[in-house]
């Protein structure tokens, strides 16, 4: 087995007892890099340099005694939506492309000061706004499974980067789905933590009240690791919860006596693939078998989930980003006037979904609508939330799909943002509700594309969701998933981007 296909945990290993080096590791990934993303395009930027001088001096450190982190020495990529200080974060639009941060998420921070080296900084959505990753101002990342398909998004480079062993772990973000539904098309397992758990200083913001940063990794396990080094309190993000961070590798040995699991039965969805309903069946009876109680669940406020989400998330993007002017922030287009100057730097700088979104949002927020929209979408939510906290009475997880199909093509859905929107149908409440969410693989389409489940649990409770990822990992023969990449060589080179 050669590094790049190992767990961050194996490497952790192998690293802690000396039989590899950190540069040998981070070379490894770089050498993937170099074969791999030139076709599926997952990073925006790639910093070899910085990661190989970082695993040297971990490397020394290693050999001067140093007790180190378990993940130190183990590389990583970063969403372009993390600030990353004196590192290019574009957020995958024009106007931030030479944005040069001048501080560190506290996220990246804590990367560093582990002594993870940062591999380089991965594709999304502009703005994180999408779920295809073709929204991107620069180029559409591809799907390992299928090159002519959507890895998902928006967190799609990160996604694509741990799917194919450019990257043991990544960062995501993920406002209503943007881990969850890329993990589930990729075959890779992705958390989004509870709202408040994880640091959001420096994730550029998008929907301030939705937006978290998560993992992205082949095994829960890995999860686990990762979330141990970024959860916790921060004074610097205000919405930082005090909870004490568990050990999260701790008990996370399958045992699933008694827990009580809600099966959900979705409302009026059009498009589910009847494939994926029998995978999300077949995984509850899986639970069942290893001594879970099963029961069925409706939430039945989900159905107005996605128009609370689509007017929530526009109206905050729309007040988040008024600060791109072009007198504060990248780019800046000339202009007669001061009016004219940020009409036509806002104009130039913004891609189409972003400005359909600063649109609805301003509408949704002006006086007179905002009461009718914005107000009344807010208190759908908490409705939704309600609905929850009712099934969490009942069950202690819930199971369901992380997205009604496998990929879609490329191109398919971009001149249709409603069918995009739709997409995001079983992510959505849980953002909505602040519920800590999981997606972990749950087997293949007839297509041969990756199928993933989704498992929600009561705010906090991350250990659970991630002790059941473990358990489903267990049921299968194989783990990592990894796609095979015949493309590659069929195309001998020549694929076309
Ligand atoms: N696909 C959803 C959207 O377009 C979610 C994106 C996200 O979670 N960042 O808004």
């Amino acid at each position: 087995m050669r590094l790049y296909e190992m767990t961050a945990a194996e490497l952790s290993r192998r690293l802690q007892s000396r039989e590899v080096s950190s540069a040998e590791v981070v070379r490894s990934f770089l050498e993937r890099i170099d074969e791999v993303d030139p076709y599926l395009r997952a990073f925006i930027t790639r910093t070899p340099d910085l990661a190989l001088k970082s695993a040297g001096e971990i490397d020394s450190r290693r050999m001067r005694g140093e007790t180190l982190h378990p993940l130190a020495g183990v590389p990583i990529a970063v969403k372009d939506n993390i600030s990353t200080l004196a590192l290019r974060t574009t957020c995958a639009s024009r106007i931030l492309e030479n944005y040069i941060p001048p501080f560190d998420a506290t996220v990246v921070a804590a990367l560093k000061k582990a002594g993870m080296p940062i591999l380089g900084k991965t594709n999304l959505d502009e703005f994180a706004m999408g779920s295809s990753t073709e929204n991107s101002a620069f180029f559409p990342t591809r799907n390992p499974w299928d090159p002519g398909r959507v890895p998902g998004g928006s967190s799609g480079g990160s996604v694509v980067a741990v799917a194919t062993g450019m990257a043991p772990l990544a960062l995501g973000s993920d406002t209503g789905g943007s881990i969850r539904q890329p993990a589930s098309l990729c075959g890779v397992t992705g958390l989004r933590p509870t709202y408040g758990r994880v640091s959001r200083y420096g994730l550029v913001a998008f929907a301030s009240s939705l937006d978290q940063i998560g993992t992205v990794s082949t095994t829960a396990f890995d999860g686990a690791l990762l979330m141990n080094l970024i959860a916790g309190y921060d004074p610097l993000d205000s919405t930082s919860l005090p909870e004490e961070v568990p050990d999260y590798r701790a008990g996370l040995e399958p045992g699933l006596d008694k827990l009580r699991v809600g099966l959900i039965r979705y409302g009026r969805v059009d498009g589910f693939d009847p494939e994926v309903t029998e995978a999300v069946n077949k995984a509850a009876s899986m639970l069942e078998e290893h001594g879970a109680k099963v029961g069925e669940v409706s939430l039945p406020l989900t159905d107005y989930g996605l128009s609370a989400y689509y007017l929530i998330a526009p109206s905050e993007a729309s007040s988040n980003l008024g600060r791109y002017d072009g007198v504060r922030y990248g780019f800046c287009a000339d202009g007669d006037s001061i009016e004219a100057m940020f009409s036509r730097t806002r104009g130039e700088g913004f891609g189409a979904e972003v400005k359909r979104r600063i649109m609805i949002g301003t509408y949704a927020l002006s006086a007179g609508y905002y009461d009718a929209y914005y107000l009344k979408a807010m208190k759908v939510r908490t409705l939704i939330r309600r609905d929850y906290e009712k099934a969490f009475k009942k069950f202690d997880l819930l199971l369901g799909a992380a997205s009604p199909t496998p990929a879609f093509k490329l191109g398919e859905k971009t001149e249709d943002p409603l069918q995009m929107y739709l997409s995001d149908v079983c992510n959505i409440t849980d953002s909505l509700a602040g519920m800590p969410s999981l997606a972990v693989p749950g087997g293949f389409h007839s297509s041969g594309l990756p199928l993933g489940l989704q498992l929600t649990a009561r705010p906090m409770q991350e250990k659970l969701l991630l002790k059941t990822g473990r358990f489903f990992e267990e049921q299968r023969a194989e783990y990592p998933l990894r796609p095979s990449l015949d493309f590659l060589e069929e195309r001998g080179g020549d694929y076309e981007i």
